[in-house]
């Protein structure tokens, strides 16, 4: 599948807010949206200057954070407001529960990944299993009662212990359950609103695609 992969931060630079997309360096100094806030490329600092957004406008930038945040392209991003408005749920808080359930957000979440992208290459190497089965897809959806665990030879494993001690500061949300020691976790419930971790205000979005 297609991928966004120019240099992340510019990414956060260029919505004007910090996205948190490369683990650990986001909360240093060194964070290019904090040192440099001002849109990238050679018009960025002496052009036009951010002025204040239209609706639409501000509808399409929290479309665009939330895709950058789950790094998700626009035809997934779209099928999964099409699943959410047809489903029974209010559509913007379903839209919220099918990107949080991924499983690239999941091994993210459970500090197995510095970012959502490390998280993805651990379920693409075939490291992951979800109910003792191999799940190299990191848009699986996981569901309560899921047990997600980290199967990988010494090499690998090394590797993910030491991203494990990285991460260790940053707390697992209530609906996952988190075991160190077995290297695996467990879906108690499905997400809600406030177990986001930023600020989203996906009303905007459905908005947008209610035109
Ligand atoms: Fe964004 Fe993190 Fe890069 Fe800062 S360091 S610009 S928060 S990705």
């Amino acid at each position: 599948m297609a991928r966004y992969i120019d240099a992340v931060c510019r990414l956060c630079r260029r919505q004007g807010e910090k996205l948190f997309l490369k683990g650990t360096k986001c909360t240093t100094e060194k964070c290019p949206a904090s040192r440099r806030a001002y849109p990238p490329g050679q018009h960025g600092q002496g052009g036009k200057r951010r002025g204040k957004l239209s609706n639409y406008g501000l509808q399409l930038k929290e479309k665009q954070k939330v895709k950058r945040i789950y790094g998700v392209l626009e035809k997934q991003f779209r099928r999964y407001f099409k699943i959410a408005s047809k489903s029974k749920g209010v559509t913007g808080k379903v839209l919220l529960q099918l990107l949080e359930r991924r499983l690239d957000n999941v091994i993210f979440r459970l500090g197995l990944g510095l970012s959502r992208a490390q998280a993805r290459q651990l379920v693409r190497h075939n490291l992951i299993t979800v109910n003792a089965r191999r799940v190299n897809i990191p848009s699986y959806l996981v569901i309560g009662g899921d047990l997600i665990q980290v199967k990988a030879k010494e090499k690998a494993l090394h590797k993910i212990k030491d991203i494990l001690e990285q991460s260790k500061e940053r707390s697992v949300p209530s609906w996952l359950e988190f075991n160190a020691s077995g290297l695996s976790g467990k879906v108690l419930r499905l997400p809600e609103k406030d177990d986001i971790q930023q600020p989203i205000q996906e009303q905007l979005i459905v908005e947008l695609y209610s035109k």
